[in-house]
This record gives C-alpha cells, sequence and structure tokens, in this order.
C-alpha cells in the first residue's frame, strides 16, 4: 500500500462543487468559490509570465486580509511557497527573513510601499518587487489540479519571543491534518462562518483561511482588531468560530455584558495563556471558550479544552488533538505519567518538516521523531495538559523551580493592577529570586509593599517577587508577547 501522497487540488474542488458558496467576506468584498478561483488562477498566470516558478519562495506584505488571501491562492495554484510578512515588524527586522529564506519576488500593496522600499533589496535581483495593484490581470488562467501533501505550502517565521524568528516549512500535510483534527475537536458545518480579526501571516489566522478551504466554509476576514466590530459581526452575521488571543477576548469582554447568541459556537483562543479571571468571566457570559497550546512548529493547536471542560478545568490547555501525541520529557526520559514536569514534547502530522535554513535550531528542536516545544508543562490524572512556562524564563530559586506566569498571574488578580512581569535576578544566597515589573491600572495606587502582600496571601515564601519596579510599559514583540528576555538584560 503506497501512502496517499496527492488529492484533488481544494481550490479547484469548491469551485467545480459549490461555486455560489461564499469563501470570504471582508471589508474588502466578498469572494465566491468561482470568483476566488478565477481571481487566484488569473494572478497566478501574472506572476507566472512574471518568472514565478514551483518551490520559489514569494514574500507577500499587505495589510489587506482580502488581497493577501488572493495571492496566498495564487502562489498556490503555482506551487510556489508563500513567505507572509509580519507588517508590524520594521524592515530592518524583516531584511533577514527574506534573506534567510531566499525570496526571489516582494508583492506589496499601496498601504505597505514604505516598508516595502526598505526592504526590496533584499529579494533576489532577478525577479524584484511588485506592487500587486499593478499586476498585469489578463484573461489567461494558470490553475494546478492536485495538491500534493508532501510540498511546502509556506515559510512563517515564529514570533521572535525567544531569540531570532526561524522559519517553519509549514506542509500542506500540516494543513490538511489541522483541517481534520481541528474539525473533529470542534465540529464542522457547512454553515460555518469563522471570524479572523487575528492577523494572517502567523499560523492562526493562515489555518483558518485553509481549513475553511478545505471545508468549503466561509472566512470573515477583520483588517485589524476592533471589539465593536467583532461583537458587531458576532451578533449580526451569524458568526459560529471566531479566533483570538487572550488579549482580544478581553477587550471584546469588556465592551459585552450580555450572553453572546447561541450561533456563536466555539472562542478559539490560543497564543497564550489566558488569565484564570478572564475564563471566569467568559465563562458567567456562556462564551463556549476552547483555550488552546500550540504555535507556529506545530500549525496552530497541539491540544484544545473542550468548552464544556472549561470550569472543570480553569488553567489547563486540554488533551491532545486526536491525531497528535503529547509527553513530557522528564530527566528519566519520555512519559506520560501524571504530576511529572518537564518540557512539552509533541508528535504528529501537523509538526513541521523543520526550520529553513537552520540545521542549528533543527537539531536541537527535532529529536527522535518529537518536537522539543521549549516549553514546561504537566499533565493531571485525567491526561490534561497545563502549559507552566517557558524553559527560557523559569526561575530556580533555592532549588525549586519558580514560574513566572504563575505570579503573574496573581499580580493581576490585584484591582489596581494593569499587568506585570516577573524574571529573575542573579542573589547569592538563593541563586536567583524573582522580581516584579508592574504598570499600574490608570489612576491606581499601590506600593511594592502592598503588592508583595498580596502575593504572599497567595504563593509560597519563595515565590514572593523580593522587588516590585513600577513601569509605564512592558517591553512587547510584535505579536503583543510579553518578552521577558528584555527585562532579563535590565537587572
Ligand atoms: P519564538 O519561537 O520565535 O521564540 P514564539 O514561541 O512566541 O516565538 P509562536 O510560535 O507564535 O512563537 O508562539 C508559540 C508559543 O506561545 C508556545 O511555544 C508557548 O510558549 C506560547 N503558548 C501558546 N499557547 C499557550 C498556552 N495555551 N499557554 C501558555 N503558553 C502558550
Ligand atoms: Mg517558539
Amino acid at each position: 500500500v503506497q501512502p496517499v501522497r496527492y488529492i484533488p487540488d481544494w481550490l479547484t474542488t469548491r469551485a467545480t462543487q459549490h461555486p455560489q458558496q461564499v469563501a470570504i467576506v471582508s471589508p474588502d468584498g466578498s469572494l465566491t468559490y468561482q470568483a476566488l478561483y478565477d481571481a487566484a488562477c488569473s494572478y497566478a498566470a501574472s506572476l507566472c509570465k512574471l518568472g514565478v516558478t514551483e518551490g520559489q519562495r514569494v514574500a507577500v506584505l499587505t495589510k489587506k486580509g482580502q488581497r493577501y488571501a488572493v495571492m496566498l491562492h495564487a502562489l498556490m495554484q503555482l506551487n510556489a511557497i508563500t513567505v507572509p510578512l509580519n507588517w508590524r515588524l520594521t524592515g530592518a527586522e524583516l531584511a533577514p527573513q527574506m534573506e534567510d529564506c531566499g525570496c526571489v519576488l516582494l508583492l506589496y500593496d499601496e498601504d505597505a510601499t514604505s516598508l516595502a522600499a526598505d526592504i526590496m533589496e533584499h529579494c533576489k535581483p532577478d525577479l524584484g518587487a511588485r506592487q500587486i495593484e499593478q499586476l498585469e490581470v489578463t484573461a489567461d488562467r494558470v490553475s494546478r489540479d492536485d495538491v500534493d501533501l508532501c510540498r511546502t505550502h509556506a515559510i512563517i517565521y515564529t514570533s521572535g519571543t525567544t531569540g531570532r524568528p526561524k522559519g517553519a516549512m509549514i506542509t500542506y500535510q500540516n494543513h490538511w491534518w489541522g483541517a481534520m483534527a481541528s474539525a473533529m475537536q470542534l465540529g464542522l458545518s457547512i454553515n460555518d462562518k469563522w471570524l479572523v480579526p487575528m492577523p494572517l501571516f502567523h499560523v492562526g489566522g493562515m489555518a483558518v483561511l485553509i481549513r475553511s478551504l478545505i471545508y468549503g466554509t466561509t472566512v470573515v476576514i477583520h483588517n485589524g482588531f476592533d471589539e465593536r466590530a467583532v461583537n458587531r459581526a458576532i451578533e449580526d452575521e451569524g458568526i459560529t468560530l471566531v479566533s483570538v488571543v487572550p488579549a482580544m477576548l478581553q477587550r471584546m469582554l469588556r465592551e459585552r455584558t450580555r450572553p453572546y447568541p447561541t450561533t456563536l459556537r466555539t472562542v478559539l483562543l490560543g497564543g497564550s495563556a489566558a488569565p484564570k479571571a478572564l475564563l471566569e468571566q467568559a465563562l458567567s457570559l456562556s462564551v463556549p471558550v476552547n483555550q488552546s497550546y500550540g504555535m507556529t512548529e506545530t500549525n496552530t493547536q497541539a491540544t484544545t479544552l473542550q468548552s464544556y471542560d472549561a470550569l472543570r478545568k480553569v488553567g489547563s490547555s486540554g488533551k491532545p488533538l486526536p491525531i497528535t501525541r503529547v509527553a513530557i520529557a522528564a530527566a528519566s526520559g519520555l512519559t506520560t505519567a501524571p504530576h511529572v514536569e518537564g518540557e512539552i514534547v509533541v508528535k504528529g502530522p501537523t509538526v513541521i518538516a523543520g526550520y529553513y535554513n537552520r540545521p542549528d535550531a533543527n537539531e536541537m528542536t527535532f529529536r527522535d521523531g518529537w518536537l522539543y516545544t521549549g516549553d514546561i508543562g504537566v499533565l493531571d490524572d485525567e491526561g490534561y495538559l497545563y502549559v507552566l512556562d517557558r524553559r527560557s524564563d523559569l526561575i530556580v530559586s533555592g532549588g525549586e523551580n519558580v514560574y513566572p506566569a504563575e505570579i503573574e498571574s496573581v499580580l493581576s488578580q490585584h484591582p489596581a493592577v494593569l499587568e506585570s512581569a516577573v524574571v529573575g535576578q542573579a542573589n547569592e544566597e538563593w541563586g536567583q529570586v524573582p522580581i516584579a515589573f508592574v504598570v499600574l491600572q490608570p489612576d491606581a495606587q499601590a506600593s511594592a509593599d502592598d503588592l508583595r502582600a498580596h502575593c504572599r496571601n497567595r504563593l509560597a515564601g519563595y515565590k514572593v517577587p523580593k522587588d516590585v519596579h513600577f513601569v509605564s510599559s512592558l517591553p512587547r514583540n510584535a505579536s503583543g508577547k510579553l518578552l521577558r528576555r528584555a527585562l532579563r538584560e535590565q537587572v
């Protein structure tokens, strides 16, 4: 028996079988599967004329979700590899990514001209840079018949929270299995409308585009996050699923005080752990939250907590996808035994083939068929995963493991605290001690002693921050993730 490698092209199939079904709704208009197919195949023809061939890397830089989606589909029809660029980064941050993966062409639009000007010299000079609005559109069509599941579809750079971003090679197989597993976890209906107010250049956004394509359902794109627009779409447009990060859900719930309509089946939370208070608030409004744990290297979720478990297992990221294995790397080897803390390792068909051009990182991250995530976690008696923190942020104080996330979560329960970050400081007696950086709520007052007393009532003594520094903001990367390494450099 041969493994299945080629299946009919996803877009061609949808355009043939359900041409009038709506594929994309966006502020820039809606597209049926037929219209999306026509646009993609005609752009594929013009890119082909420019010289783009299969396997070449093409960078795409646009804030407009619909335009991005059409370019993504055009490149897929050519079997070229899409490199979505994060337009929140600077030219100095993007240029190394383009050079790293050897982009032959940069596609950008009018909103991105100045950033594009900063980086265009970094694509291989043969094809250069092109403004999308100026691409030639003729009656020519280029399309493909099959999807080769073993092919690389995209190179997506990790968020760069722990170091230099790495180019994750996402294959068509990663997408196919991700879509199958997501349908098994979250259910599937032909009437689904999946809202993505998240950027489409990360796996979280990209995966929704591709899953909706595989399912033949509708994706609703917002160009940027606006909680009022999201809440309105859920109320008025029959949204059934929405993908957000915890900070977005926080803003949505601040604006909305009554329950959402029952058409909303799933709020898929990813990117980081949600504070307990937020989950409780969501549950009090009957918001069906599915907390997930995943990363660029697993093409989104590796584990998901079903909404029916949300209350019973607050703080957990759930169970592995039905196609995925999760274990804990302990000193004695890999284990799925409960209550053993160690690095989380993942295996399964959504795990990427590797990083592009990074043998060093590949050797460290992919071992014996497992992905070493760099995150520390623990399983409970029922096999539910709790993500404790990143290995690189762990503080060891007097031989005890101290997880910054746990202390930050306690600090955030203090009414005067807007946000906080905890890092380790070298200490002669204990090796390291935790210290906190705190941003207070506007107009709120609290002293370092107040906050330490608050922690002392809720945490073991060695976890109470030895120092509290009040700051006006915390360093975050372009995805909004806390950069504890920047604070560590300060102390
Ligand atoms: P880089 O790998 O470049 O340092 P990054 O790890 O932040 O950046 P992403 O792939 O966007 O890049 O993020 C994945 C990481 O986000 C995970 O490894 C984990 O640390 C964190 N994360 C995701 N989901 C959760 C969760 N449910 N709970 C805690 N942390 C989470
Ligand atoms: Mg990472």
